[in-house]
């Protein structure tokens, strides 16, 4: 497309004249210089990338100018803010986050308590210690189904229930998009659960969309996913694992135009988390709680069916069959810890078949397109400065993207120094 050449022309020279009005006391731009640039879809080359106020000014040729403060890329990649798909909010965990790139976090099942303040953040172009955070809030589920062990009391769909009404409620809280649980348990040993029909399921879509909010679906088994998408659900937010789809049913799942965030790292039974934790670019960083969620053992058992390899062959077709594919992690499930796991999601995601770029697009472009975040996921002109900086070309090796050197937020350097707790 090459509508962008142009108006990345009209924005730099819009960035040039709002440099020209600085007065004292305003902070200087900042150009990164000499980087290679992935701009969330392809590699641009070496350029440099002008920040100002919170924003990006200006990509790929930026003129010198006295009034920049220079940081030297030093012909290492620079990338958008990661965005995680799939996460649940705790306590200093988007702070967590943010050290390990993740600019932004989409949480799929939370207290809606929590939603004024990350609302308040997120339109702010302030310094911050904190990823920004988009939330599903409270999600539609049944008592007695999943989640089985909540730390909170929430409501939940019962037969009488006006769906409607039970929606309209979530969006008044502030959910951002609404989070449908399909999940039927088993197998053996694990206990069966009661879940939605398919008529509630149908009815809560449709609540949502006259929300104008996308409906989501937690959905692990191929033949619930089926009947999600059949429903209109706009993405899944697990991959399947207890059976490889037919080209039918993945075709299927194309022609509905749903997404899918696999998360193959909460079905990884710790390989992800031990590949970081014997990375020496990772391991400073973490944090305490980091390190303590990586270093769970997650419970494996003998004869469990292969759920890891399982969804990834399910993601391999999904992605060749250009179904949306997202980067999440639904950390702090199964030793897995905010913002570093991210690193181990897209390296799961190019096993699966994803190449680096299409893995790394997968963590920044295709969910900011995929959930309507039109302030990012992207190195381009007007966008938020929400950077990284990693040392080598995880376009070719996605393992570089651990090598991270510097993150910015908000056009904010961040302090990366793990809290000592
Ligand atoms: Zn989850």
């Amino acid at each position: 497309m090459n509508r962008g050449a142009s108006r990345r022309h009209v924005l730099s020279l819009a960035g040039v004249a709002a440099i020209a009005s600085v007065g004292a006391g305003v902070p200087a731009p900042v150009v990164i210089r000499d980087v290679r640039i992935f701009d969330g879809e392809r590699v641009r080359g070496r350029g440099s990338v002008l920040m100002q106020d919170g924003r990006i000014a200006a990509v790929g040729e930026v003129p010198s100018s006295a009034r920049h403060q220079v940081y030297d890329g030093g012909g290492r990649t620079l990338l958008p803010g990661l965005i995680d798909c799939h996460v649940h909010s705790f306590e200093g965990s988007r702070a967590d986050a943010l050290r390990f790139g993740v600019t932004t976090e989409l949480d799929m099942f939370n207290d809606p308590s929590l939603l004024p303040e990350a609302r308040r953040q997120r339109r702010s172009t302030a310094a911050t210690r904190q990823a920004d955070l988009w939330s599903a809030g409270v999600g539609v589920t049944v008592p007695g189904g999943h989640p089985l062990r909540p730390e909170w009391d929430f409501p939940r769909v019962e037969s009488g229930t006006d769906i409607e009404r039970f929606v309209a409620d979530r969006i008044a809280e502030g959910s951002d998009y609404v989070k449908v649980i399909l999940e039927n348990g088993g197998p053996p040993p694990r206990p069966a659960l009661p879940t939605l029909t398919p008529g509630q399921v149908r009815r809560t879509i449709a609540a949502a969309h006259r929300h104008r909010r996308r409906a989501v679906v937690h959905a692990e088994k191929l033949g619930l996913a089926l009947s999600a998408v059949r429903a209109g659900a706009d993405g899944l937010v697990h991959a399947f694992w207890d059976t490889v789809a037919g080209a039918a049913e993945i075709a299927g799942i194309r022609r509905a135009g749903a997404f899918v965030v696999p998360t193959l790292s909460v079905v990884d039974w710790g390989i992800g988390a031990k590949e970081l934790l014997a990375d020496g670019r990772v391991t400073p960083w973490l944090s305490p709680t980091q390190q303590y969620l990586l270093r769970q053992e997650p419970q494996d058992r003998p004869g469990r069916p292969d759920f890891l390899g399982i969804g990834s062959a399910n993601v391999g077709l999904l992605h060749a069959a250009g179904v949306p594919v997202l980067a999440g992690t639904d950390t702090p499930i199964r030793a897995n810890a905010n913002g570093v796991s991210m690193l181990a999601e897209v390296a799961h995601l190019v096993r699966a078949g994803l190449g680096p770029p299409a893995a790394l697009a997968a963590a920044t472009s295709a969910p900011a397109r995929a959930f309507g975040l039109t302030d990012r996921g992207r190195i381009a002109p007007g966008l938020r400065a929400d950077l990284v900086l990693v040392d080598g070309d995880p376009t070719t090796d996605i393992t570089d993207l651990r090598a991270i050197k510097a993150i910015w937020k908000n056009g904010h350097l961040v302090d990366r120094t793990p809290p000592e707790e």
